[in-house]
């Protein structure tokens, strides 16, 4: 239909006759001589209709924006002064000869050049025009470059694309599972797959020796910001390989995507043990552009009678840590009343400070609501143990280790960005020695990564000390996201028992939920491992966009719905009654709030 792309025209073309097809961006009227702006994903032409030709004139006189159309016509240089050199077309311009309507256009729902004021549930509902702006489909180039990039790398690397089931058993990887009920096993449920972890590592038995899939996993998570229902995977495994082969390639495979898709060179990838990310910067994925660091302090408090900070001090699951902000005595009661509001959310109870005015003066040089509590002594100590300077301010978290690590881990970052820290433009790292497992409040262990992921040590040892066993699990870190995460997996049906049984997964348990993945191990598993990365995120960090949703055609909401198909929507009661599911009204339902829907869902006996 099309001789070129829209985007496509320049000087070489010119005094050739060309045909675009695509949407009128933009129409103007110059009384006597009418420009359309006719734009497709590749880009814009100013087309140029004039009375000359009177048919085509006529029609682009009824054209509106989003009007489909076909021009064919001669290509020539804009007249002098005219140019646009913003554009890539912009030198020439297309005198319009022929022209057709292939499809006329309702109004937009929001006008395709001034998007910014839109909101983003007009744009998620009319997600088919959003789509039409340059920068939201620049973006779905962008990923579909990175994937065949991905492709390409690990293809080239002897790795082998492989599909593997979407309607599965439940994988445990931490989350709740979407379920799909059986409509010939009533009362049986699939599970969409949360990754395809076992999957992959069954492929291994199998001799796949190196599979790689970009997978869509499914996890029915509260949604936090930039989380979605369902989003995918770039998941990779390997058999007889260890950590360093896996991270290695793995490195080299996203510095040289970041090499040829953004000529960014990226350095190599330093490694961080668990506990030293979580002592210095209270974060499993530090963001090692911002030169700010935890430091310890419970030992100079221990002793004070101010409980604030002694208790946690005393407290083996306690922590009392301090953050120094070089410059940042210039913070203002306010902006210091906003951080302490900010570090709220993650538990802290309160934001202690000591601004640093002039540390010759000793102790009168600092000024703190809480000095007069500490003591002068083990405040000039704190500030010493921190390395403190004029003009500094230096905050502190004392409280659960969690609660410190998750208020100043996040505090940070805050106050990085908010002081312009900053101090390079990429900062990867692989954070590696994971413990195997954590405490849940009641208790019991669960499993850091996933129940599959071997220990560095014997299963004797394990058992002895399961709390402080380390995992061979490795995470990918970019400017403080997770871009993956892996490790070496167990591959010997002895250990495996083993960690079933530290998370409370009893042996018939474990037979009925893993028999196959048990079984597998009888027979002839090699040593294995992998990983999988979040190419959602990936993409997202790649192309500098502030929502997962920027770079996901077609992404749901923060509360998982989809608003332009109107998904979850209702089934009716025969689909029900075949799947052997009735329906019950939940509380809220009950009140009118969500009428038929399956909120509440209960598996029934056939009627
Ligand atoms: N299945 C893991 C995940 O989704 C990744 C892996 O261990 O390969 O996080």
């Amino acid at each position: 239909m099309r001789s070129h792309y829209c985007g496509g025209i320049n000087e070489s073309h010119i005094d050739q006759e060309v045909t675009l097809c695509g949407w009128v961006h933009r129409r103007r009227d110059h009384g006597g001589v009418i420009f359309l702006d006719l734009r497709d994903r590749d880009g814009m032409s100013q087309v140029v209709v004039d009375p000359d030709t009177p048919e085509g004139f006529a029609l682009a006189e009824k054209v509106r924006s989003e009007f489909v159309i076909k021009v064919t016509g001669r290509v020539r240089r804009r007249p002098a002064g005219t140019e646009n050199n913003s554009m890539p077309t912009g030198q020439v311009e297309l005198l319009g000869k022929e022209l057709s309507i292939l499809n006329a256009a309702a109004t937009p729902p929001f006008p395709l050049d001034e998007h910014v004021d839109v909101g983003e549930d007009v744009r998620l509902r009319y997600r088919f025009v959003d789509l039409r702006r340059p920068e939201m489909i620049n973006r779905l180039r962008f990923r579909s470059r990175v994937t065949s990039y991905i492709r390409n790398y690990l293809d080239g690397n002897g790795f082998m694309d492989v599909e593997t089931p979407i309607l599965t058993r439940a994988t445990p990887e931490g989350a709740r599972d979407y379920l799909v009920p059986s409509r010939t096993h009533e009362g049986s449920f699939f599970a969409l797959p949360q990754s395809p972890q076992l999957f992959k590592q069954l492929l291994m038995v199998s001799g796949v020796d190196r599979y790689y899939q970009i997978a869509k996993c499914f996890r029915d998570e509260d949604l936090r910001a930039d989380r979605q229902p369902e989003f995918t995977q770039v998941d990779i495994e390997a058999s007889f390989v260890d950590e360093e082969t896996l991270m290695g390639l793995n490195e080299d495979m996203i510095r040289s995507l970041f090499k040829d898709v953004l000529d960014v060179e990226l350095p190599s990838f330093p490694r961080m043990p668990h506990a030293e990310a979580m002592q210095r910067y209270g974060s499993d994925k530090p963001d090692l552009r911002i030169p700010l660091e935890l430091i310890d302090v419970a030992d100079l408090v221990e002793s004070v009678d101010f409980k604030v900070f002694a208790g946690p001090a005393k407290d083996p699951k306690g922590r009392v840590a301090a953050l120094r902000v070089p410059k940042g005595g210039d913070l203002s009661r306010k902006q210091i009343d906003e951080y302490t509001k900010f570090v709220g959310i993650y538990g802290a109870k309160g934001l202690a400070y000591i601004k640093v005015n002039d540390l010759s003066k000793g102790v009168e040089g600092l000024q703190s609501p809480i000095i007069k509590f500490l003591g002068d002594d083990v405040a000039l100590a704190m500030m010493e143990r921190v390395g403190a300077e004029d003009g500094d301010i230096v905050f502190f978290g004392a409280d659960k280790t969690t609660v410190v690590n998750e208020a100043l881990g996040a505090l940070r970052i805050k106050v990085g960005h908010d002081l312009e820290l900053l101090t390079s433009e990429w900062a990867p790292l692989w954070v590696v020695d994971f413990p195997m497992f954590e405490e849940t409040p009641d208790g019991s262990l669960t499993a850091i990564h996933h129940p599959f992921t071997a220990p560095s040590c014997s299963v004797e040892e394990l058992a002895a000390n399961p709390a402080t066993a380390l995992s061979r699990a490795y995470d990918m870190v970019l400017n403080g996201t997770e871009l993956g995460g892996g490790s070496i997996r167990i591959h010997n049906e002895q250990m495996q028992e083993a960690v079933f049984r530290i998370l409370g997964i009893g042996e018939e348990e474990a037979r009925a939920k893993f028999g196959f993945l048990l079984d597998a191990l009888k027979y002839g598993c090699p040593p294995h491992g992998g990983l999988a990365f979040g190419l959602d995120r990936l993409i997202m960090l790649m192309t500098g966009s502030s929502s997962i949703r920027d770079v996901i055609a077609f992404p749901k909401t923060q509360s998982a719905t989809c608003l332009m198909t109107q998904a979850p929507g209702e089934v009716d009661d025969k689909q029900l009654k075949e799947l052997h599911i009735r329906r019950r009204k939940s509380a809220k339902a009950a009140e009118g709030a969500t009428s038929g829907t399956l909120a509440g869902a209960e598996q029934a006996k056939s009627e």
